[in-house]
């Protein structure tokens, strides 16, 4: 598969980058991201232990994660399937050969004394993901592989004064780790795309993306270099246009990703500045003080004598296994947005909707219900959504169902209902529960179209205020102030459209404006 060609252009929009003003010129970003991505799966990867989180340190142990002598790992088929799976939602290369290697370093937290992982030959080789940005433009973000490895486990260094503990649970279970290329540009990008690969896992059921969990963490490389370096880089493939990157550690949220790379590529900026150098080393990022600090650099960076495992075959797939795989992947976020916008959504409206598969799917459940997708995502994203976000709710804890919001905007659409009254039933279905339509009946909700009645309210409203018929007169725009009290007096229930053709014949308002 091929990498996207030079320059962040898709669509034949210029996606510029972020650029920092220094005291020499300006200097743009660069990132590159390792992101962790722990496999949804019941077993660890070589091991039959169970995976679940949050269980009794070490009750999850078996003789292979616990490095016990003679033990052979045995591949876990179901990890093998979800990281195939996980490749071609990148849109990615299959390697129907790769090979598990042994990467070696000391560690309390790893009995075994190397992590077996893939290095020269990973299951996944080249992808690329899409990644929308909120002005609604996007860029495309090259993935340059993809491979699967055993994680270690965890030291408790708090249980005990003066000693250190080691939970195994987590040793063994298999995470796949995905790497981009260093196309990202600034720290938007940066965090948009995780939370795009985040969705793309999600959809395709391969990883739970549950950061704080840390199912997903990422290593976030940064580098700054003057205006244009990045261009002649994606021209030549060259990195000697890149400047010197720092790698950021374990960064476990979205918002996280995005602060790092704003404190690292202002630091370096201002140490290059200074008349220092960068130095190729890895940082961790400090979320309290929002800095990052550096860890080891790398000359102390260890040398893993990476060699294959003797105890496992290459492991080799059939193509046709990978095709009937190919063949069961769900629609995907990308694929959803394009059918949301061909149904007339705007870009942006889509990728909110596509974001998580929850509201993708909850939105569909109000067009099969009867509502028209401009107005239902309207609904949602105007109306809805800010509920949802001021209760501290999602759509799956929230009180109103897709069919009743559904109903709202159906009613609305057919003019059934004012856009007023539309808020208000949508309080009462929230409290109260019930079917909307029931509720409109019920409380007389309905719109009153019936001219004569309008006709009667608009005519109390000119007869009370004099002064304002007056006004009106020199200030066309007054008018709105009067459609308000009509509204009122109806209780929000007058058809708007028909108290402004009704309130241009009273006050003699010229037809436009
Ligand atoms: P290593 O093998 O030391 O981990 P890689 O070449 O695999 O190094 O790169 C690791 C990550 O760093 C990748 O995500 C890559 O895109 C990113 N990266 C490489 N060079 C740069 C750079 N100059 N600036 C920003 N990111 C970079
Ligand atoms: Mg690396």
């Amino acid at each position: 598969m091929s990498t996207p060609a030079k320059g962040q252009t898709v669509k034949g929009q210029t996606v510029k980058g972020q650029t920092i003003k220094g005291q020499t010129g300006d200097w743009e970003i660069v990132i590159g991201m390792e992101v962790h991505a722990q496999v949804l799966s019941h077993s660890k990867l070589f091991s039959g232990a169970s995976t679940e989180f949050g269980a009794e340190p070490n009750s999850q142990v078996s003789f292979v994660d616990a490095g016990m002598p003679g033990m052979l790992p045995v591949i876990n088929r179901k990890c093998v399937e979800r990281a195939v799976r996980t490749g071609l939602g990148l849109k990615a290369q299959i390697n129907l050969t790769s090979v598990f290697d042994r990467k070696n370093y000391f560690y309390p937290d790893l009995p075994t004394g190397y992590q077996i992982s893939q290095y020269k030959s990973p299951i996944v080789g080249e992808g690329e993901v899409t990644v929308d940005l909120l002005g609604g433009e996007s860029v495309r973000v090259g993935i340059e592989r993809l491979h699967l490895e055993q994680d270690a486990g965890k030291m408790l260094h708090d249980q005990h004064p003066d000693q250190s503990y080691v939970d195994l649970n987590r040793a063994g279970v298999a995470l796949m780790e995905i790497v981009t290329k260093p196309h990202m540009r600034s720290s938007e990008q940066a965090a948009a795309f995780l939370k795009k690969l985040r969705a793309i896992v999600r959809y395709l059921g391969t990883c739970d993306g549950n950061m704080d969990e840390g199912s997903m963490r990422a290593d976030v490389n940064v580098s700054v270099c003057k205006t244009g370096g990045y261009e002649k880089f994606r021209e030549s493939g060259d990195f000697k246009h890149l400047g010197t990157r720092c790698e950021i550690k374990n960064v476990n949220s979205v918002r996280f990703i995005a602060q790092a790379v704003e404190y690292e590529a202002r630091r370096q900026v201002e140490v290059i500045e200074g008349g220092g150098t960068i130095r190729q080393e890895t940082r961790l990022f400090d979320s309290k003080a929002g800095e990052t600090r550096s860890m080891r650099s790398k000359e102390e960076a260890h040398d893993y004598r990476y060699f294959p495992d003797p105890d496992l075959l290459p492991l080799v797939l059939e193509d046709s296994w990978v095709k009937e795989i190919a063949a069961s992947l769900p629609e995907l976020p990308d694929g959803k947005k394009a059918r949301f916008v061909a149904l007339g959504l705007s870009a942006y409206d889509a990728s909110v909707l596509v974001a998580e598969r929850e509201t993708a799917d909850y939105f569909e459940e109000m067009l099969a219900a009867g509502a028209e997708a401009k107005a239902a995502a309207n609904w949602l994203n105007n109306e809805y959504f800010g509920r949802l976000n001021k209760a501290g709710l999602s759509l799956a804890t929230g009180p109103i169902s897709a069919a009743a919001n559904s109903a709202i905007v159906q009613m609305v659409a057919s003019h059934v209902i004012s856009g007023k009254i539309a808020k208000d039933l949508c309080d009462i279905v929230w409290k109260e529960g019930g079917d909307p339509r029931e509720i409109v009946e019920r409380r007389g909700l309905r719109q009153v179209t019936d001219t004569g009645a309008i006709e009667t309210a608009v005519d109390a409203v000119i007869a009370a205020n004099p002064d304002k018929v007056e006004e009106v007169k020199a200030k066309p725009k007054l008018a709105a102030w009067f459609v308000g009290q009509v509204m009122k007096q109806s209780g929000g229930k007058a058809n708007p459209q028909a108290v402004n053709a009704i309130l241009k014949v009273r006050l003699n308002l010229p037809d436009e404006g």
